[in-house]
């Protein structure tokens, strides 16, 4: 959308449904007419060539069929942006037994929300039916969504998502961008606002509270001033959330490239006090400051498009305080741990994180091994064989990958760092297929220079 589009303004007939009590003529009178704002295809960017022809298909399909098709949520506000969606989503009034008819290859999924899964051969077109946000009003003591499974109008589908710039949709029928919630005025602004009350809406569902954080240091935009008061008032409500679809949202933020700008808003708004006192309680101190150039760094590699690891990821966060205990408590002692004893200490010192974020056991035991190797890689070089071994374990690649950013961050260990990747390259290429011979060579003496 350019600075100088045009957007027409027309009254739209919102299909409010009728209430039993109250009889049709007084209904149509009493009716309130909604003005949503509606942008002619002319007179926007998102362009059919930039959907995918299978997301097309299912949007003719069901438009063919009779029904309303939209495209909605994150792929209409990165369209607008010029950015390219991570997913593209649908939005109808065909019920999902409806969808599932018209598609052979598609499925239902999930037991709250019932959306409809059109498979094709590697994607999955998620297309959902209009609902609206369970009736919920302020004095209710428990505001937490459990059952919003009730279909309802575009209008209050889009009323019941987050914010306005997830709000809007592109109308399959005529190529107009349709905003009943403002959401074009804040892409403008750069505005990350709440649709509705925000107090309200982030006691509904207090993980918005970090969707607003994503949103914001992802594209670069501002929390609008109310939307913000109400996520430091309501910070520690956090906790209430479900812990696993807090960490999945924790890992969103650290595995896209945005991490540093996002922990600093996490900072600044209060929420990283409850989601990690230990990292917090660091920061605070102004100990650990490589904290934040570690993040820079890690926004640099997944820019590079490197895959980095969940465990990887999540070691960065444990990173700072796991290294400020064991020196701690090598301090006191005032002697080295053994590694044994570093591992014992590294278990002690995340468990109860994990707990709290409801990591599956997988997971931690990855986290536990990835920092447990990376103080083998901080020992003194040993002898070449176990080093070659070592090389091989599963659990070094994500060592490396922990060591590298820590010692680009902090400007410690760079000799480790640099020692072990040039180690593990050669290991790599002389068990590579294009060089099968380096095996068979008898070993040679390198020349000191
Ligand atoms: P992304 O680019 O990361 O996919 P998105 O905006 O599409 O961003 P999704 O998590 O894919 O976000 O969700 C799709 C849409 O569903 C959102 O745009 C928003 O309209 C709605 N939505 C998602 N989570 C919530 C929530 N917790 N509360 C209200 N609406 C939500
Ligand atoms: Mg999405």
């Amino acid at each position: 959308m350019s600075q100088d589009t045009e957007i027409s303004v027309h009254d739209l007939e919102v299909d409010l449904p009728p209430s039993d009590d109250e009889p049709a003529e007084f209904q149509r009178k009493t009716r309130p007419v909604i003005p949503a704002v509606i942008v002619d295809r002319g007179d926007h960017c998102v362009s059919r060539r930039e959907i995918p022809e299978t997301v097309l298909k299912v949007l003719y399909r069901l438009h063919r069929s009779g029904y309303r098709a939209y495209l909605c949520g994150g792929s209409v506000r990165d369209l607008l942006m010029r950015r390219t969606p991570k997913d593209f989503d649908i939005a109808t009034d065909a019920h999902p037994a409806e969808v599932r008819k018209l598609f052979r290859n598609s499925r239902i999924i999930g037991r709250r929300f019932r959306l409809v899964h059109v498979v094709f051969q590697g994607s999955v077109v998620e297309v959902s039916t209009f609902r609206r946000e369970p009736e919920s009003r302020p004095e209710d003591r428990e505001l937490l969504v459990t059952d919003d499974n009730t279909f309802g109008t575009p209008l209050e589908d889009a009323r019941r998502r987050d914010f306005t710039i997830n709000g809007l949709f592109y109308n399959i029928a005529d190529f107009t961008v349709i905003d009943y919630v403002g959401g074009l005025a804040d892409i403008e602004r750069r505005t990350v606002r709440v649709i509705g009350d925000p107090d309200l809406r982030f006691r509904e569902d207090p993980v918005r509270m970090m969707r607003a954080v994503e949103f914001a240091s992802r594209l670069n935009f501002e929390i609008e001033g109310e939307t913000y008061r109400a996520i430091r008032d309501h910070r520690t409500e956090i906790m209430k959330a479900s812990a696993p679809r807090v960490s999945e949202e924790i890992l969103e933020l650290l595995r896209r490239g945005w991490s540093k700008n996002a922990f600093a808003m996490l900072t600044e708004s209060g929420l990283l006090e409850p989601l990690f006192p230990e990292v917090h309680r660091l920061l605070r101190r102004n100990e650990a400051l490589y904290f934040w150039k570690m993040l820079e760094v890690l926004d640099r590699t997944v820019q590079l498009n490197r895959k980095i690891s969940d465990a990887v990821l999540l070691s960065v966060l444990f990173l700072p305080f796991v290294m400020e205990g064991i020196e701690e408590e090598e301090k006191r002692r005032r002697e080295r741990l053994k590694l044994g004893e570093v591992i014992l200490f590294v278990r002690d010192l995340i468990q109860p994180i994990c707990q709290r974020m409801a990591f599956s056991s997988a997971v931690r035991h990855q986290i536990e091994q990835a920092l447990e190797t990376l103080w083998r890689l901080l020992e003194p070089p040993v002898e070449r064989r176990s080093m070659w071994r070592f090389v091989n374990r599963e659990q070094f690649a994500d060592a490396l990958a922990l060591l590298e950013l820590f010692a680009l961050s902090s400007g410690r260990y760079v000799d480790s760092f640099r020692h072990w990747q040039q180690f593990a390259l050669r290991v790599k290429r002389a068990e590579g297929d294009l060089e099968p011979e380096l095996k068979r060579q008898p070993r040679r003496r390198r020349r000191r220079h």
